[in-house]
Order: structure tokens, then C-alpha cells, then sequence
């Protein structure tokens, strides 16, 4: 640390993301990306006539883009906003809607960047207890005090709850904003974006990171009513304009014309998962039913940080979460068949080699 960081910061723990080896080539499913390159219609577009558009300015309305989404999800142009990542548009969220009079609430098991958010921006957080099995308890969410945050499906879990649920949350806590966070949405759950024709205190935040192969384009969005969007509005041009490089948003508007594939990879990503969990648990593991793109799966015996690092050393990268109620096991990306049949094939030797199985 210099001398001259604000002491604001000066215990700041910033969020640690998953890593992103060199070098050695691993079998990676460690981060939640997609398996599969982006969709053809995006490669194409990303052409050299574009690079060469590169000494102007991006479109602040990031036009397009958003054209797209309003249609997509048949929301007018005025009720979506588009951020650099679902991170930004989070952290521009956080800072718009809370401060240190208005903290924040959400699950003690959820997204890592949370209380590093509530932490750089001032803000109190509170993290609600779930149940033994990850479960959440909606009644632990009854007339808050605090603006709500929750991953559905949840990071880290992959568990889901029913849009009755969010329904529930959202109506028992209408002076506060509920964000829900669908960055796994596409994996098997249902929007909650339909609650907005019954309530105003909804933001529903996803990201073409997961379900969209689009991780490296840092393209997120928010669904909410026009007001909540004038104000993101308000706070991304008071930070920075063109938060959408102008090939992301050409990237982001392609995908969203191909639906085709979206479909074709997520559905190859659920069967992949549902497989996956049928093997885990055949192998004697215990593995979240989950809705996401990955899994949580641990196994009597092995801790999660000593399975982590075997799969390591034969070249399978998975995810150890060193939280107390997560380090028993680790969390899997789902990856493509022949991913998954190399991580099959080293988990029973780690296993066996142990004496395990
Ligand atoms: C991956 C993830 C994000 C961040 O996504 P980006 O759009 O890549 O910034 C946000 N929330 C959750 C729950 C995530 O898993």
C-alpha cells in the first residue's frame, strides 16, 4: 500500500476472481464461462471495417445493444441499461439505491463480489443466514430494513428459487429495491422479470457472460422500470459515458440475433449438467441440484481445497470457495462431454489413490 491510498481503503479486501492461467493449458472449469466459442454471427461481425472505427468513441446509448434487449425480453428501450459486465452494473446499482443509511441484504452463500461492492462504496451489509442444506428462507427476507440483493440461481450453489418466492421478497419489502441477479438464469430458471408489470421495486440484473459466450466482452444489463433507469443513467454518466466499447456492442447485438445457438448451448450445458450429476452421485457424491452452469459437489473424505488441488496437478482447474461452509467441496463448471469425461476419469483415480472408492 502507497502512502497515499485514502484511508477509506485501507481495508479494502478486494474481490479475488477465479484464475485465468497462461501457459499451461488446463481443462477449465473454474469461472462459470461458457464452453463454447461465441456465436458465428458475432465472430463475423467483429471485422477488420470495425477495428478500424476504433479512434472514435464508442455510442454512450450503446443504441443497439439496447434496442436489442428491449426487444428480446419486450421491454421498452427506456426500462433496460447496459454496463460493462453485470459487475458495473451492480456496483452503479449499490452506489445509486444504498449508503450508509440504507445497507444492504443478502444470502451469507452468494456472489463473492457483494460485500466488496458494500465495503468500497460505504455501505452496510448484512448477510442472511440460509438453511443447512443452502437453501434460502424467505421469511429471513420479511420487511427489511435493507435493499436486497440475491443471486437466482445462486452462485456458488446453483439453487433456485420459484418466482413466487422473488414475488414474495419483492412484495413484503416495497419500500426497498430487490435486485435478483440472473447471471444463471438461462440455465434452467425463469425470469422474474414478469414481476415487473406488479411492482416497481424490482431491478432484474443479467450478463452475457454465462449463458451468451461473451465472458471476455463485458457486456451485463438491468430490466427495471423507467425511473430506476434514468437514475443508472444518472450515475453512468457521471462515472463514464461510453461503458460499452464499441465492439462489445456490436458483439452484444449479434448474439442477441442468434438465438439458435444461445439455445443449442445452453441445452447442451443443462444435458451436461444433469449428467454430471447423475455421475458425481453414482460415485458417491454429494452435488447441489442446481440450475446454473456448474455445481457443488463434495465427497466424504476429501476436503475441497485437497480435491482442488489434485484435479490442479492433472490439469483440471475447478473452483475451491475457502468460506467455511463451502471449503468441504468445490464448484465445477460445466463444461463440454469431453471436458467432463477427463474430469470423471481424474476424480476416480484422485479418489482411488486415496482409497476413497
Ligand atoms: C459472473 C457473475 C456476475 C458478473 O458477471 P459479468 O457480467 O461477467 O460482470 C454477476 N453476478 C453473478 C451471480 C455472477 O455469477
Amino acid at each position: 500500500m502507497s502512502e497515499f491510498l485514502s484511508e477509506r481503503f485501507a481495508y479494502l479486501r478486494p474481490y479475488v476472481p477465479g484464475e485465468q492461467p497462461k501457459g499451461k493449458s488446463y481443462i477449465k472449469l473454474n469461472t462459470n464461462e461458457s464452453p463454447f466459442p461465441p456465436s458465428p454471427k458475432v465472430i463475423a461481425a467483429l471485422n477488420a471495417k470495425e477495428a478500424e472505427k476504433l479512434n472514435l468513441y464508442s455510442d454512450p446509448t450503446a443504441e443497439s445493444l439496447i434496442a436489442a434487449l428491449a426487444e428480446r425480453f419486450d421491454k421498452k428501450k427506456t426500462e433496460v441499461f447496459a454496463g460493462n459486465g453485470s459487475d458495473e452494473v451492480l456496483a452503479f446499482i449499490f452506489n445509486a439505491f444504498s449508503d450508509k443509511k440504507k445497507g444492504m441484504a443478502f444470502p451469507e452463500i452468494g456472489y463473492g463480489f457483494y460485500p466488496v461492492f458494500c465495503d468500497m462504496l460505504g455501505i452496510p451489509y448484512r448477510a442472511v443466514p440460509l438453511n443447512a442444506d443452502f437453501t434460502i428462507d424467505i421469511s429471513r427476507f420479511r420487511g427489511l430494513e435493507e435493499n436486497i440483493v440475491i443471486a437466482n440461481p445462486n452462485a456458488q450453489t446453483g439453487l433456485y428459487l420459484p418466482v413466487s418466492d422473488i414475488e414474495t421478497i419483492v412484495s413484503e419489502n416495497y419500500k426497498r429495491l430487490v435486485i435478483v441477479d440472473e447471471a444463471y438464469c438461462d440455465f434452467g430458471g425463469e425470469s422474474a422479470m414478469s414481476l415487473m408489470r406488479k411492482y416497481e421495486n424490482i431491478i432484474v440484473v443479467s450478463t452475457m457472460s454465462k449463458s451468451r459466450q461473451l465472458a471476455g466482452a463485458r457486456i451485463g444489463y438491468a430490466v427495471a422500470s423507467e425511473a430506476i433507469v434514468e437514475d443508472l443513467n444518472k450515475m453512468k454518466y457521471s462515472f463514464n459515458p461510453y461503458n460499452l466499447n464499441s465492439l462489445s456492442i456490436i458483439a452484444g447485438t449479434e448474439a442477441l440475433k442468434d438465438e439458435d445457438y444461445f439455445d443449442l448451448c445452453r441445452r447442451t450445458v443443462i444435458e451436461n449438467r444433469e449428467e454430471c450429476k447423475r455421475v458425481l452421485r453414482g460415485m458417491g457424491f454429494s452435488v447441489t441440484d442446481s440450475l446454473a452452469n456448474f455445481v457443488f459437489a463434495s465427497y466424504p473424505g476429501i476436503d475441497g481445497k485437497s480435491l482442488y488441488s489434485a484435479l490442479k496437478e492433472r490439469g483440471v482447474l475447478v473452483r475451491f470457495l475457502s468460506d467455511g461452509k463451502l471449503n468441504c467441496g468445490v464448484r465445477i463448471t460445466i463444461g463440454s462431454v469431453s471436458q467432463m469425461e477427463a474430469l470423471y476419469l481424474m476424480i476416480d483415480e484422485i479418489l482411488k489413490e486415496r482409497n476413497l472408492r
